[in-house]
């Protein structure tokens, strides 16, 4: 059925894209402009209205404070961005993107769109896929599935090749890098290792170029630029430009007229950038995904002379320091015959594909790239410790996977236990990233050597479910890793839908795509649809699909309960009145919230 297309979304620190499979083939949708990609960039214009893309990214320079960009680096922190007069989470942030490629898919397609599968790096952790998934449903979307980005690429590639091949794919985006060794043989895709730093990208190029003007501006016209915060804008767009232009050029030029003032006197920017200079800058980033590298080499047990083909993802690849580090350190040609933009979105709508249940061909085995463990007393340094680290998921198992270990109580009579849940490769978990706790209460008061399980669940999406049991009683206990979403609250995310609503019915995305009549309610016809009522026919939408899927399972007291709510709702839809979608949308949310959890 039509309904059922899942669209694959890329959303990138720097762009984002959205592609569907058609005719058995994934293509990336263009905007309204022709473009496929929408730079992940979010503003408001002067009179409060919401832009998104383009039309963001070009008022950058002139009003950074109105303008967010890279909100991806923030996604599943505890922080907010102040667009306007308001603050908004990075999951709001990014919902926007999302809603927008989400539009564009359905203007495209000509019928609604509920269900996405969503790239992240594969170095993101529970938390920050978490707030991805959160970012996609205040999108109205369900995430189905989140995969990562270089795997995403990897299923672009033909699943049957004559013989078994090896992909390095090696992916720079504008903010996060990963490497990834893959094996394709016989239709199965198969990610043996992955690698890499959330925190590096081209974006951290421009900077550090946008540091090297200023210092040369601060010393000739002693000014620096980087104090000035519409100045700073301009050099850092010029830096990006001039970065670009040195992947095809040897020696670019950086000009900005009246960039500052001095003594009454305007001062212009004009300076030389050669090639080696930037490289010379940039060299230490490269040097350290080269190392990222030859770990994910050794962890995959493959010889850089056993890769079959190179594939470069993300637009910072388009570098040639970084083709030339890596044909020499690999000792072959580097292969760009996907578009490095693009591959991520289209391997993220094979995925889509795969689970809608088309015959695309390749089967995914994907893997965790971290080590997941818990805190618990062991030897460390030769002593013992606290802060041992006992890893029960190692790093670069194939995903779904389940693993139970075994842990005592120190003491007699302990009563709970804290289970402190770490992902990282360091024995000492100070070095490690915390990435959920809870505790164990009301154990038997029985002597020191009481027996808890421990059950790491990690899904397809790279989510963690953590089970703790205490093994002579059975009493449990268990955490979903979503810091994130504990953060999150439900009832701040149905405040953050209303809020998102209300700025998306302004949204300009370069001449945003208008969305097809919603195929809801008696409005689905010639007569256009307020925005405001068609977001919440949209979310009814996605929550009345979401709702008939837990129904089979629930027990008859909330099944009675969520078919009477789905009966509101259904009037609520069919006398076209927003306030009441949303409110039963609201209850209906808690509901089936509880009941997937349970
Ligand atoms: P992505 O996140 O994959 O869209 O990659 C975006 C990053 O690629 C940004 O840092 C861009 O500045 C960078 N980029 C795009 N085109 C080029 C180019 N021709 N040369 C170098 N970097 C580029």
């Amino acid at each position: 059925m039509a309904e059922e297309t899942i669209i694959g979304i890329d959303l990138g620190t720097t762009n984002s894209e959205v592609a569907v499979i058609r005719d058995g083939r994934p293509v990336v949708l263009p905007g309204e402009d022709g473009d496929p990609i929408l730079p992940s960039v979010v503003g408001l214009d002067p009179q409060g209205n919401l832009l998104v893309g383009k039309a963001a990214r070009n008022q950058y320079v002139l009003a950074p404070e109105r303008t967010i960009r890279s909100i991806k680096r923030k996604m599943g922190q505890e922080t907010t961005v102040t667009l306007g007069d308001q603050k908004y989470t990075p999951q709001e942030i990014s919902a926007i993107i999302l809603r927008t490629l989400k539009r564009r898919a359905e203007a495209a397609l000509g019928h609604p769109v509920s269900r996405a599968v969503i790239t992240v790096p594969a170095f993101f952790n529970d938390g920050q896929r978490q707030a991805t998934r959160q970012a996609g449903e205040l999108a109205g979307l369900e995430v189905v599935r989140i995969i990562n980005e270089p795997t995403a690429a990897v299923l672009t590639y033909d699943p049957h090749p004559t013989e078994m091949e090896r992909l390095l794919v090696y992916d720079l985006g504008g903010g996060t890098f990963d490497v990834s060794l893959a094996q394709i043989e016989n239709g199965v895709v198969e990610i043996r290792a992955s690698h890499g730093d959330t925190q590096l990208g081209g974006d951290d190029f421009d900077q550090l170029l946008m540091d090297h003007i200023c210092n040369e501006f601060r010393d000739e016209h002693g000014v620096d630029l980087r104090t000035l915060p519409a100045s700073k804008a301009r050099v850092l767009r010029a830096a990006e430009d001039a970065k670009k232009r040195l992947s095809s050029e040897p020696v670019t030029w950086v000009e900005e007229e009246f960039i500052a003032e001095k003594d009454g006197r305007p001062l212009n920017l004009k300076m030389e950038v050669h090639r080696h200079e930037f490289e010379e800058l940039i060299r230490p980033l490269l040097l350290k995904t080269l190392t990222c590298l030859d770990q994910a080499l050794s962890d995959g047990k493959v010889q850089a002379q056993q890769i079959d083909k190179v594939v470069l993802v993300g637009g910072a690849t388009r570098t040639p320091l970084i083709h030339q580090l890596l044909e020499e350190r690999l000792g072959r040609p580097v292969h760009s015959e996907i578009e490095p933009d693009l591959a991520v979105a289209l391997g993220a709508s094979v995925q889509g594909g795969l689970i809608a249940g088309i015959d695309l061909g390749p089967i995914l085995v994907d893997i965790t790239p971290h080590t997941l463990g818990i805190e618990a007393l062991g030897e460390l340094y030769g002593f013992m410790s606290h802060n041992h680290f006992s890893p029960i998921i190692e790093r670069n198992t194939p995903l779904p996977a389940s693993r139970t270990e075994i842990y005592s109580t120190v003491h007699d009579n302990q009563d709970g236990a804290d289970i402190r849940i770490f992902q990282g490769e360091n024995p000492d978990t100070r070095y490690n990233t915390l990435v959920g706790e809870f505790k164990v209460e009301g154990l038997a008061e029985v002597p020191a050597g009481n027996q808890i399980l421990v059950r790491f669940d990690l899904d397809l999406s790279g989510i963690l479910k953590v089970t703790a049991t205490e093994r002579a009683t059975g009493l449990a206990k268990h955490v979903v890793i979503d810091s994130a979403t504990e953060r999150f609250r439900k009832r701040q995310r149905s405040d953050a839908v209303d809020r998102l609503d209300a700025m998306m019915s302004t949204a300009a995305e370069a001449g945003a795509p208008a969305l097809p009549a919603p195929g809801v309610g008696e409005a689905a016809g010639a007569e256009p649809v307020d925005p405001e009522l068609r977001t919440a026919l949209e979310a009814a939408e996605v929550m009345r699909a979401k709702a008939e899927r837990v129904l089979p399972s629930a027990n008859a007291e909330d099944a009675e309960e969520l078919r009477a709510m789905l009966d509101d709702l259904s009037t609520a839809v069919n006398a076209q009145a927003a306030d009441r979608i949303r409110a039963t949308l609201r209850e209906l949310e808690d509901l089936v919230f509880y009941l997937e959890d349970a």
